[in-house]
């Protein structure tokens, strides 16, 4: 089994040392709560890297007041043996006030991009996880880190962040993993009551619903969102937070839709925050010959 590192010393030299041996660096940032999502990211770090450290750390600069941080999942000796299936060569645990001594002053921020979707319903949430996310790139030097498409604009955002900062590292953003009647792979789907959890397949259906219109030839963005709405709606038990249809590099709408574009929703059953997003490659209309 993996071993479980909290000192930033201490993951720093494990990392050394792996570098020595001639080895590259694979980072997986997480929250632990594991589930096939989070391992699938390990499983591409350990086939494109030489040493894999994944973090395990529950950010509270990245949940509001009243959001879920004191009652989120933590299980880290389940966590552990996944990792070691995975291949998960070091886990980085550290403790809050490891990441969060008492005179941190320093957070950074990503702008515009973080402003919509899920930045307008959660304020100061992505200012925590870039703030985290740099934090874990510091203190791991990693060449390659892995992030998970289910949170499209926080990967859009970390992509920014690297460009922008000049991060020496790549970043690799995996395909969404999901259970077999389509739900995205959260560790959030355990707060779900067997009645939510039957209905919440209904963002996946939802946004496959809206990309088959696209596909049938629709290319008006606000049909595509009406299409979204309406489906959450006439969901049981399902509350939409947003339905959003926007271009996928500037995260804004477009008058009509072409390019690559983001189908993502957020939606909540009961307390419980879900979101889910596809990307679709839309080709551009067909002007009507003269
Ligand atoms: P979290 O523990 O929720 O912060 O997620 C850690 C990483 O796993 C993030 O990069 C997520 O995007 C990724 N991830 C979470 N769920 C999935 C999933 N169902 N499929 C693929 N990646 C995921």
């Amino acid at each position: 089994m993996p071993p479980v590192v909290a000192t930033v010393e201490g993951i720093r030299q494990a990392v050394g040392d792996a570098r020595r041996r001639g080895l590259t660096v694979g980072l997986v940032p997480t929250m632990g709560a594991l589930h096939a999502g989070h391992l699938s990211l390990c499983r591409a770090a350990r086939a494109e890297t030489g040493f894999v450290v994944a973090t395990i750390f529950v950010n509270p600069t990245q949940f509001g007041p009243n959001e879920d941080f004191a009652r989120y999942p933590r299980q880290l000796e389940i966590d552990r043996e996944l990792c070691g299936q995975a291949g998960v060569d070091a886990i980085f645990a550290p403790a809050v006030p490891t990441m969060y001594p008492a005179n941190f002053h320093t957070f950074v921020e990503v702008l515009d991009l973080s402003a919509g979707l899920c930045g307008a319903s959660r304020p100061g949430h992505f200012r925590g996880v870039t703030t985290v996310v740099l934090k874990l790139f510091n203190i791991v030097g990693a060449d390659t880190a892995y992030f998970g498409q289910k949170d499209f604009q926080q990967a859009r955002l970390i992509r920014q962040l690297v460009h922008d900062l000049n991060v020496p590292l790549q970043v690799q953003i995996c395909p969404i993993v999901r259970e077999s009647d389509g739900l995205a792979m959260s560790s959030r789907n355990q707060y779900l009551d067997p009645t939510q959890r039957r209905h919440a397949v209904a963002l996946y259906q939802a946004l496959q619903a809206a990309q088959r219109t696209i596909e049938e030839g629709e290319r008006d963005p606000e049909a595509i969102r009406g299409l979204l709405v309406r489906r959450i709606e006439d969901t049981p038990g399902a509350i939409l937070d947003y339905a959003a249809v926007v271009d996928a590099d500037r995260l804004q709408p477009l008058p009509r839709l072409h390019g690559e574009v983001l189908l993502a929703l957020a939606v909540k059953f009961g307390a419980t925050r879900l979101i889910d997003n596809i990307l679709v490659q839309v080709r551009a209309e067909q002007r009507p010959m003269k």
